[in-house]
């Protein structure tokens, strides 16, 4: 039994008012707001047990450590990675992304090169690309998608040729909500033994991962956006692959042995952890992974499918009301228009009324282009959104567009 509203009492933020209307917290893609236990984490971490991390034999530096060690392990549990030397803390995807693009440029990329990613890429999975392909003289290829918003398998099949090298691509479209059809995107990546990450930013919060089952040779995701702090994320690698790639960044902790003229490095991860990490917020991460756990992620995934479901409809019954991305399988986002309504106006009279929604490109102005418009309103859910919410977003959103009709 999904009890949400002791669900919700768990999350301070969410009793809060805005604009003197209850807070109806619809902006969850961007990030989700956080449980006590994960808030009561950080409180504790900084009042009672701060100390840096892997320097200290002193008590403090011990239990630092422990719980920096300990939340790796509940990653590794969480996204079922064979083993915890392949979870490397970023500061978020954006990083992880950045991470891999930039150290497998650099060990494998060469002229004439390519690599695939699809055109409904968040600008974090295709700018870091772009830099580096410019930089080795290697060209990216792109996956289209339809009007619906579902990637063109066929298509993608067709770009592979024997200069592609590596395919990155999300997991599930923070604009379209389109949930990809990764495990078939990754076999056949394999079947041209080509390597592919998945980024995870909109899925790992949504559903479940598996990272040994998918197959897929690297995938990231933030923290932020699974109940857990800012400035914390993760990658995982293949080790076979973090073996081979270079270090990102120089600095503490990835070292081995260091002279004035040469540096051996350290074993995995950290290797790729130069420099004093973000180990409260990993720990906190780790706490928000347990707080899912216990919750059990197919329970949340049951339920915002629900929610997915609700929204969907009750929108497409507002006559004023297009949605933008229709694919038959999506999760967590809905992109909608208002005619003759800006998204931005939009958001800003929901906002009069509490309701917080996201609008603009969604850092995905490629999309924005291939449909035509400047950008579009966004409802996303998070493990706490109610269908009473939806009722009250419904209601306001049907008398605004009366309003701009
Ligand atoms: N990829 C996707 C699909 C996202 O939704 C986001 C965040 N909107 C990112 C990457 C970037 O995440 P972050 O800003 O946490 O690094």
């Amino acid at each position: 039994m999904y009890d949400v509203q002791s669900i919700r009492n768990d999350f301070p933020i969410l009793g809060s008012t805005v604009n003197n209307h209850p807070l109806v917290y619809f902006d969850n893609a961007a990030t989700t707001q956080k449980p006590q236990a994960v808030i009561d984490a950080i409180v504790e971490a900084y009042s009672r047990t701060n100390s840096n991390i892997h320097r200290g034999i002193h008590t403090l530096s011990q239990i630092s450590t422990t719980q920096y060690e300990q939340a790796r392990k509940t990653v590794q549990t969480f996204i079922n990675a064979p083993s915890d030397r392949e979870i490397i803390f970023t500061k978020g995807v954006t990083e992880s992304l950045n991470l891999v693009a930039q150290t497998f440029g650099e060990a494998f990329l060469h002229e004439g090169d390519e690599v695939i990613v699809s055109a409904m890429e968040h600008h974090s999975n295709l700018v870091p690309w772009q830099i580096v392909c410019a930089r080795h003289k290697a060209t990216l290829r792109f996956i289209p998608f339809n009007k619906a918003g579902v990637l063109d398998v066929e298509a993608y099949k067709n770009l592979f040729t024997e200069k592609t090298k590596f395919v990155s691509v999300v997991h599930i479209s923070n604009t379209l909500g389109t949930v990809n059809p990764i495990q078939t995107l990754i076999d056949i990546a394999h079947s041209h033994n080509v390597p592919i990450m998945i980024d995870g930013a909109q899925s790992i919060q949504h559903c479940p991962i598996d990272v040994q089952k998918l197959d897929c040779d690297f995938f990231a995701f933030s923290g932020h956006k699974v109940y857990a702090p800012t400035g914390i994320g993760v990658l995982w690698g293949k080790e076979k692959w973090l073996e081979k790639l270079p270090p990102y960044q120089g600095g503490g902790d990835m070292i081995e042995t260091v002279t004035l003229e040469k540096t051996t490095y350290n074993t995995l991860p950290f290797k790729f952890e130069a420099g004093t990490t973000n180990y409260v917020g990993a720990h906190a991460l780790g706490v928000a992974l347990r707080y899912i756990m216990n919750l059990g992620i197919e329970n949340i995934q049951r339920h915002e499918s629900e929610l997915m479901a609700y929204a969907t409809q009750k929108l497409q019954e507002i006559p004023q009301v297009t949605i933008i991305g229709n694919a038959p399988e999506k999760a967590g986002a809905i992109s909608f228009e208002v005619a003759g309504a800006h998204p931005a106006d939009l958001g800003m009279i929901l906002d009069k009324q509490g309701i917080a929604i996201r609008t603009g490109t969604h850092c995905t102005e490629p999309i924005m282009q291939f449909y035509g418009v400047p950008g579009t309103a966004r409802m996303s859910f998070g493990l706490y959104n109610t269908m009473e919410e939806i009722d009250y977003a419904a209601r306001i959103i049907a008398r605004v567009a009366t309003m701009f009709e």
